[in-house]
């Protein structure tokens, strides 16, 4: 009798760990603030903290809205919205700057139930390109639009446009000096893009990405983020991914449509689908990872860097967020 008492208290000890282990996988949420050269040590702990904080500021609005009942498309548009309001990631406020001394941003959000999508590419004074690509997908009989008539249907739309020099950080001009320098076509070293998937209470899946691309691009250069099936995708039943890396590659290798049709016609769970197409990606020298959410809430967060500014959450709990490879 006393080994049978035993042995349940293992059993129930051992399923409450494992359970544990599963729900700490799973979220509502989950956002990265892009991919790159980045270990520990080469910056800062403040800088470091900022990063957390910031990350975890997006994705508590997100939740928020989620908890709310609201849409995953309210969630990853507040969630990306924060992060292109910063200086520290490369979208919006923080876009690096294109071989001209320009700012060119792209932006993409898909909406998992219905499979529609709102792009925008090139814009150069639309304050926040999240919004613009969902006045895109919202008001719009088009999915992607670029450069004047991009934005000339914000301006229509009322979104909040602001002088070229709000974007001028001067990190970001004097990575390009340095790349000019270097004479490098474009810089990998720290990517930087934001993105974010969301599933909401009616299991509809949104996924959305902004970036301003690579420092040193050329003019009119649009990389994966607004192509919808490479740098973002959602599909209700299947999975939301959202990417960062060279979007050259991930432009060719369809990558985050990739992960979703591995899902639906091979039944491969997102976790080997993400994994196998990042290392593959690496393979053939295509930087970055992607984040990722599938119908069951499991979180994916892969990249093939050295590092990828991330984090999720769920309905309660704490942010988790995560910046290294193997640590935090
Ligand atoms: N994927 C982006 C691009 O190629 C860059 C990034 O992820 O940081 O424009």
């Amino acid at each position: 009798m006393k080994i049978f008492k035993t042995s349940i208290i293992f059993f129930l000890i051992f399923f409450a760990v494992n359970c544990n282990k599963q729900s700490s996988e799973k979220a509502i949420l989950v956002i990265h603030g892009g991919a790159g050269w980045i270990s520990k040590g080469t910056i800062s702990e403040e800088l470091e903290n900022e990063y957390k904080l910031k990350l975890k500021e997006s994705l508590i609005a997100g939740r928020k809205i989620l908890n709310n009942k609201g849409s995953s498309l309210d969630a990853v548009q507040a969630s990306i919205r924060i992060l292109e309001d910063s200086h520290l990631f490369n979208a919006g406020k923080g876009s690096v700057f294109t071989h001209d001394e320009k700012i060119e941003m792209d932006s993409s959000i898909m909406d998992g139930y219905s499979g529609n999508a709102g792009s925008v590419s090139g814009v150069t004074t639309i304050k926040n390109p999240i919004d613009l690509a969902r006045e895109i997908l919202d008001n719009s009989v088009h999915v992607f639009l670029s450069g004047k008539g991009a934005e000339d249907f914000a301006i229509e739309r009322g979104l909040v446009k602001v002088d070229e020099s709000y974007f001028f950080t001067k990190k970001n001009y004097d990575k390009l000096i340095q790349v000019k320098m270097e004479n490098q076509d474009i810089k990998e070293e720290k990517i930087g893009t934001v993105g974010a998937v969301a599933i909401d209470f009616q299991n509809n899946i949104s996924a959305g990405t902004s970036t301003g691309g690579m420092t040193n691009k050329r003019y009119g250069r649009v990389g994966d983020v607004p192509v919808i099936g490479a740098g973002t995708y959602a599909e209700n039943g299947v999975c939301g991914i959202s990417a960062t890396g060279h979007g050259e590659f991930f432009i060719r290798n369809v990558v985050a449509y990739d992960i979703a049709a591995r899902i639906k016609y091979k039944n491969e769970n997102i976790q080997k689908a993400s994994r196998d197409v990042i290392e593959n990606l690496k393979s053939i020298g295509g930087l970055g990872g992607v984040i990722g959410l599938d119908q069951n809430k499991n979180v994916v967060m892969p990249f093939n860097t050295k590092g990828m500014f991330r984090g999720y959450i769920s309905e309660k709990g704490e942010p988790v967020v995560m910046i290294y490879g193997d640590q935090n």
